[in-house]
C-alpha cells in the first residue's frame, strides 16, 4: 500500500494504533486503488487524546506569545521543505491534480503557520480609562479546541484550524475527514520536529460518530468544523447543548456577477476558477455565474474555447488540469445533478459525461460541465453540487441581479466583475455573503477573514478574525482609589 501511515492516529507526540476501531480504507480516486488502511478511534483513544491535550495545554499558554510563535514558523518552513512530498500524499488522497497541490494545499497550511507565528506576539488586549481607575483585557486561550476536517482541503483546514488555536494557547485534536485522512497525519510529524510539545497537536480518525463523541467530551471547549450544512447545523447545536464555542465554515452557492463592461478574458478566468478547480469541489464556489446579456455571447464563447481546453486525467501528471471527484458517492451525486439540469429544462451547453480512461477505469472522473439557460428555480441553481458543474444564468440590470443572487439560503461568497469599480463597491456591500470578491475569484489567501453568512457558517477562519474565534476575553477593573460603598 503506497500511502500507508506509520499508525492511524497521533497522540501525545507519538503514532498510535488500535485495530479495534472501524476499519478505514483510503482508496486512489483516480484508480480506486486501496492505498492505506486505518481504524477510527475508539472511546478509549478519544479520551487519551483529550486527556493529553488538556495536560500539555497549560504550560503551552504560558510561554510567551513570541515563543509559540516561533515554533509555528518553524513549522512552516519544515513544510515548504516537505511541500512536494505532501502535495503528492495530497493528491493520491483526494484526487486533485498535482499541479494544485504542489502550490495550494501544504503551501497554503504553511501560510497559516507563518501568518499566525508572526502575528500572535502582537494579538493583546486593551486598555480603557475609567476616569483614574482602569480596567484591562486579556485574550485568554479557550483551552482543548477540536478541528473537524472536510475532504476537500485536507491539509489546508488542518493548517487553517490548528496555527491560530495554538497561537492563541490552545491545545488541538483534529479529526480529518474519513475519506482524506493522510495528510494531518504529515502535519502532525511537521510540528513534532518543529519542537512543539506533545500533547498539542493530536490526530484522530475516524467517520463523524467520532467527531460527535470529541465534541461531547467535557474537557474540550470549542470546535471548528467544516463541512456540509447539515453536519454543520447537527454539530452546532451539539456544542451549543454544552454551551461550548463552535466556528462552522459552511457550503455555499454563491453568485458570481459579470457585467456587460467587465474584461472577457479575466471574467471568463473566474468563472472556470470559481467552478474547476479542486475540480469542483471547492465549498466558496461560484457556481451561480450570473452574465448580462450584451456580454453573454462573448462570454460563452471564450468559456466554451477556455473550457476545450482543460486536460481532465492522471492527476499525478503535472500537465493534467482536473483530476477525479473524491469518490465515486460523490461523482454519483455530480452525475445525478446533471441528469436533473437536463430533465429540468437547462441546456447541456459542454461536458456532462463520465469519461472512461485507459488505466484509470476505476477513477471518480465527470468532464467540466457547463449549464446554460438556467433560471433561478432549478434545482442545479439551489443545491450545493460540489462538483464540475456550472450554471449560467442571464440578468439585465443590477438591481434584478442582486435580488437573485441574494435568493438562497447560503451566504458564504459572491463575486462581481465589472470595470465600473463603484457598481463593484455598490454591489458587494448589498449582496449577504461572508467573502467577495472584485474583479477575481476564489483567492483565500490566509491574511483574509474567511467564512459565511445565513445557513454557510458562524464564525471565521484566517486574518485576525480567527484569533478572537479562538481565545476567550477577560475584563479585570482595577480600583485605585477608594471603595465607596452604601454599606
Ligand atoms: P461533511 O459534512 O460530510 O463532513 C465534514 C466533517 O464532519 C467530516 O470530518 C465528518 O466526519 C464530520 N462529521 C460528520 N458528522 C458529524 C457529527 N455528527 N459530529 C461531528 N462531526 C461530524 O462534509 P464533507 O462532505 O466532508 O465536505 C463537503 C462540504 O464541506 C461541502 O458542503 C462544502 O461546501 C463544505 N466546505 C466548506 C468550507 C468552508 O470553509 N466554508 C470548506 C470546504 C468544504
Amino acid at each position: 500500500m503506497r500511502a500507508q501511515p506509520k499508525a492511524s492516529h497521533f497522540i501525545n507526540g507519538r503514532f498510535v494504533e488500535d485495530k479495534a476501531g472501524k476499519p478505514l480504507d483510503v482508496i486512489y480516486p483516480a484508480t480506486g486503488e486501496i492505498i492505506a488502511k486505518l481504524f477510527g478511534a475508539t472511546p478509549a483513544l478519544i479520551d487519551q487524546a483529550v486527556q493529553a491535550a488538556a495536560a500539555a495545554q497549560p504550560a503551552w499558554a504560558a510561554l510567551k506569545p513570541v515563543e509559540r510563535g516561533r515554533i509555528l514558523r518553524r513549522a512552516a518552513d519544515i513544510l515548504r521543505a516537505r511541500n512536494a512530498e505532501i502535495a503528492e500524499l495530497e493528491t493520491l488522497d483526494t484526487g486533485k491534480a498535482i499541479q494544485e497541490t504542489l502550490v495550494a494545499d501544504p503551501a497554503s497550511a504553511a501560510d497559516a503557520l507563518e501568518f499566525y507565528g508572526g502575528i500572535i506576539a502582537g494579538f493583546n488586549g486593551e486598555m480603557i480609562e475609567l476616569g483614574g481607575s482602569y480596567a484591562y483585557t486579556r485574550r485568554e486561550a479557550l483551552g482543548v479546541c477540536v478541528g473537524i476536517g472536510a475532504w476537500n482541503y485536507p491539509i489546508q483546514g488542518a493548517g487553517w484550524k490548528s496555527a491560530p488555536a495554538l497561537a492563541a494557547g490552545n491545545a488541538m485534536i483534529f479529526k480529518p475527514s474519513e475519506n482524506t485522512p493522510l495528510s494531518a497525519l504529515a502535519l502532525a510529524e511537521v510540528y513534532k520536529e518543529a519542537g512543539l510539545p506533545d500533547g498539542l497537536f493530536n490526530v484522530l480518525q475516524g467517520f463523524g460518530d467520532v467527531g460527535s463523541q470529541l465534541v461531547d467530551h467535557p474537557l474540550v471547549a470549542k470546535v471548528s468544523l467544516t463541512g456540509s450544512v447539515p453536519t454543520g447545523k447537527r454539530v452546532l447545536a451539539q456544542a451549543g447543548s454544552h454551551m461550548k464555542h463552535a466556528t462552522m465554515e459552511l457550503g455555499g452557492k454563491s453568485p458570481l456577477i459579470i457585467f456587460d463592461d467587465a474584461d472577457v478574458e479575466n471574467a471568463v478566468g473566474g468563472a472556470l476558477l470559481g467552478n474547476f478547480y479542486s475540480t469542483g469541489q471547492v465549498c466558496s464556489n461560484g457556481t451561480r455565474v450570473f452574465v448580462q446579456s450584451g456580454i453573454k455571447d462573448q462570454f460563452l464563447d471564450r468559456l466554451t474555447t477556455r473550457t476545450k481546453a482543460i486536460r481532465l486525467g492522471d492527476p499525478l501528471d503535472p500537465e493534467i488540469h482536473l483530476g477525479p471527484l473524491v469518490n465515486a458517492s460523490q461523482r454519483d451525486k455530480v452525475v445525478s445533478y446533471i441528469e436533473k439540469g437536463k430533465a429540468e429544462g437547462a441546456t447541456l451547453h459542454f461536458g456532462g459525461g463520465v469519461p472512461q480512461m485507459q488505466g484509470f477505469e476505476g477513477g471518480c472522473f465527470v468532464e467540466p460541465t457547463i449549464f446554460t439557460n438556467v433560471t433561478d428555480d432549478m434545482v442545479i441553481a439551489r443545491e450545493e453540487i460540489f462538483g464540475p458543474v456550472m450554471a449560467v444564468l442571464d440578468f439585465k440590470d443590477e438591481e434584478e441581479v442582486v435580488a437573485r443572487a441574494n435568493d438562497t439560503e447560503f451566504g458564504l461568497s459572491a463575486g462581481v466583475f465589472t470595470k465600473d469599480l463603484s457598481r463593484a463597491h455598490r454591489v458587494i456591500s448589498q449582496l449577504k455573503a461572508g467573502t467577495c470578491w472584485i474583479n477575481t475569484y476564489n483567492l483565500a489567501p490566509v491574511e483574509m477573514p474567511f467564512g459565511g453568512f445565513k445557513q454557510s457558517g458562524v464564525g471565521r477562519e484566517n486574518g485576525l478574525a480567527a484569533l478572537y474565534h479562538y481565545s476567550q476575553i477577560k475584563s479585570v477593573y482595577v480600583e485605585t482609589g477608594k471603595v465607596d460603598s452604601p454599606y
